[in-house]
């Protein structure tokens, strides 16, 4: 069929996945927001520039083959037959497991799906993850063992709109998600950062932790809500379990005590939490800010407990959720990319999970492979004795976005095989051994489910470039040429929905009654949605959580300092984010003349005094340094910024990588590395 001139999509970017409309003019794709309910009428200047994203002059066209030395251009048979003979051979002398995949939370539900059945069944390896383990997972691990499921938001965004006070742990919508702002209209904003952001100048309390000590805070505002009487004592009674041990935990971190350690005054910990206990309806948000570090998952649980205590999840107007990042961030995490999970959200050691998936792919459960490793520990051993020889990579930009990231770039460049799948050369696909040019958002049908669990359907408006293919066709092609019956690898993504549908049945994320003729006739369906006549979820747990008994699980976690502590040698926390302009690595926003106008280089935010100290002024190129490595960036005198804190955009390539100075302390539950701390000094950049 040919392509409609004109069709209604959502933008390629973050996890609000705003609604747009997009017609193929002449001079090429014009965008325009639709009422979208997550966005109603708005766009960020991302979305607004987004069709720029499809004639980026350097566009993959060719699938390119690494050839003495240089990347050139062959033919798809000729790519390939490249990859699948190279993955023979080195399964063939390490084992299945020498072979791994590293897929990325912006690929769409059909793809995520595929990329798991083929690393499970083509491959037969248990090295998958992706790089949505960097983003939401320890969000997803302390929302599952609260609530028992772990959706985003477990309610639509626009109930945001009724509330009274919103509390933002660690988030900045006003720079990563704009039209999330049109939701935010409590009269009682409250936002932590350590930075006073874009979001933060916006809010009726502004509480400023040091990095890494949100959890004390989280934990000193429990127990002002214990003291002063503030804790929902029927809620608690009805609907949750573990509240005692919450609460004994809570009573060592009195507000003086936590005011010592976060530097947050004892009377803003106080007003933050009456405006919670008082409002009719509240809500607590955690982001990346509180959520990417080595105790993320505590971190979380701790605003969680908080929220449990006040009796605010599981209630209509009130709540807890997470704002997921990326933009298929929730869906990119159900459907069997993750290390240690099968379609439908399902536990890859759930021998009934095991058995229910490998029935819809057709194979006996005891073939499916076991629980792989995390993705800072499936990079961190590339190339290494006992780690992957061979990587495909596909969606994601490590060599930027990783912890750690020059070890990351060594541990790439040390494969023996290095296979990159992305549309734009990305600074990981120049370092590959085969490259191949894929679609991309408004080239092809496909859905994603956005941060509030609602699945929706991307819709294409023109074919792709040159020789570039669907990754689902690129997954057909590779399995075929490693020996797997072709059918099992269907190249439609209507084909690949309806068997996720059938793999998701009876999982936590349930996808069975959604359906393309549902969505294309404009039904707003949040998962789970098990059945056809099944008119979705879109609030969760108001009757009951997903535990066995119904009931929340307080966490009752404890604080402890963030891995790395400053020094004399390096005096100062160093804390990493984003830029309105720019969405993750920056491989796709650096691309548009507009965006790279906006924010065109590396810059480190630094207080007046602190850059006096090191001899810095507004503008000078400053060396940014951590025990990993050396950054170069811009300085930028920002007045609110804390003595003790510098930060730095993520976004940028090369020697500007924020990245070479984070820390991959791992948070043992989820894996999550902590980007959001690291012990760093600054200096000015030499001449040379
Ligand atoms: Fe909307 Fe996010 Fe796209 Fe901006 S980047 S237009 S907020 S979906």
């Amino acid at each position: 069929m040919p392509e409609p001139r004109t069709t209604t999509t959502h933008c390629p970017y973050c996890a609000l996945q705003c609604g747009t409309r997009l017609t193929r003019e002449r001079t090429g794709v014009v965008v325009e927001p639709t009422d979208f309910p997550v966005n109603r009428g708005g766009l960020c200047q991302k979305g607004w520039t987004a069709p720029a994203l499809l004639d980026v002059p350097d566009r993959l066209l060719h699938p390119m083959v690494r050839r003495g030395g240089r990347l050139r251009a062959v033919d798809w048979d000729t790519a390939l037959r490249t990859v699948a003979d190279r993955v023979r051979e080195l399964q063939a002398e390490h084992g299945s497991d020498a072979v791994g995949v590293f897929g990325g939370g912006g690929l769409t539900n059909e793809k995520s799906y595929l990329l798991g059945k083929f690393a499970r069944l083509a491959l037969g390896t248990s090295r998958i993850d992706y790089n949505g383990r960097f983003c939401m997972s320890s969000a997803a691990a302390a929302g599952t063992a609260a609530f028992g499921s772990d959706r985003g938001l477990p309610f639509p965004v626009t109930d945001l709109g009724r509330a009274g006070v919103v509390l933002l742990a660690g988030a900045n919508p006003a720079e990563t998600m704009p039209p999330l702002l049109r939701h935010l209209t409590a009269p009682e904003l409250v936002v932590i950062d350590p930075r006073r952001s874009a979001t933060a100048q916006r809010a009726a309390l502004h509480l400023q932790p040091a990095p890494g000590t949100d959890l004390a805070l989280a934990l000193g505002m429990l127990h002002i809500a214990v003291v002063d009487g503030w804790v929902d004592g029927d809620y608690v009674r009805d609907r949750t379990t573990g509240f005692d041990a919450a609460r004994q935990r809570a009573m060592s971190w009195w507000p003086e005590r936590v005011e010592r350690i976060t530097g947050v005054p004892v009377r803003a910990q106080r007003a933050a939490v009456r405006m919670l206990a008082r409002a009719d309806r509240a809500y607590v948000l955690t982001g990346r800010g509180a959520e990417q570090h080595a105790k993320g998952t505590d971190t979380v649980a701790g605003f969680i407990d908080l929220a449990l205590a006040l009796g605010l999840p599981g209630r209509e107007g009130s709540g807890y959720g997470c704002l997921t990042g990326q933009g298929n961030g929730q869906g990119g995490r159900e459907h069997g990319q993750k290390a240690d999970q099968l379609p439908g959200y399902r536990s890859i050691t759930d021998p009934a999970a095991r058995e229910h998936v490998a029935g819809v792919w057709g194979v006996p459960p005891e073939s499916l492979p076991g629980p792989g490793i995390s993705a800072y520990e499936l990079l961190d051993a590339a190339g290494a004795p006992g780690g992957v020889r061979g990587l495909l990579v596909f969606g994601s930009n490590p060599v930027v976005s990783a912890p750690r990231a020059g070890h990351v770039a060594e541990r790439l460049a040390a494969l023996d095989l290095l296979v990159v799948a992305d549309f734009v050369p990305s600074e990981t696909a120049r370092a590959a051994d085969v490259v191949l040019p894929v679609a991309q958002w408004a080239e092809e049908d496909g859905t994603v489910t956005n941060l509030e669990g609602r699945v929706l359907r991307r819709r294409r408006v023109r074919v792709p470039p040159g020789h570039a293919r669907s990754d689902l066709e690129v997954l057909h092609g590779l399995a075929r040429r490693l020996g797997e019956p072709g059918h099992r690898y269907p190249t439609t993504p209507r084909e690949v929905f309806e068997e996720l549908r059938r793999a998701s049945a009876g999982g936590a994320a349930d996808y069975a009654g959604i359906s393309y003729e549902r969505l294309d006739a404009g039904e707003a369906l949040h998962w789970p949605c098990p059945a056809e006549d099944h008119p979705g979820t879109p609030r969760l747990f108001l009757d009951r959580f997903a535990h066995p008994d119904g009931r929340a699980r307080f966490a009752a976690v404890e604080h402890r300092p963030a891995a790395e502590q400053v020094s004399a040698e390096f005096p100062l926390h160093a804390t990493t984010g984003r830029v309105l302009a720019h969405y993750q690595s920056g491989a796709q926003t650096r691309r548009i003349p507009e965006l790279a106008a906006a924010a065109p280089e590396a810059f480190v935010e630094v207080h007046p005094d602190t850059a006096r100290r090191a001899g810095l002024a507004d503008g000078d190129l400053a060396l940014v340094s951590s025990a990993r490595g050396r950054t170069a960036a811009r300085v930028r005198l920002v007045d609110s910024m804390r003595v003790d804190t510098v930060f730095l955009p993520f976004h940028f390539p090369g020697a500007g990588r924020a990245n070479l100075l984070t820390n991959p302390a791992l948070d043992p539950r989820s894996r999550m590395p902590e980007f959001k701390v690291a012990a760093a000094r600054l200096d000015p950049l030499p001449a040379d």
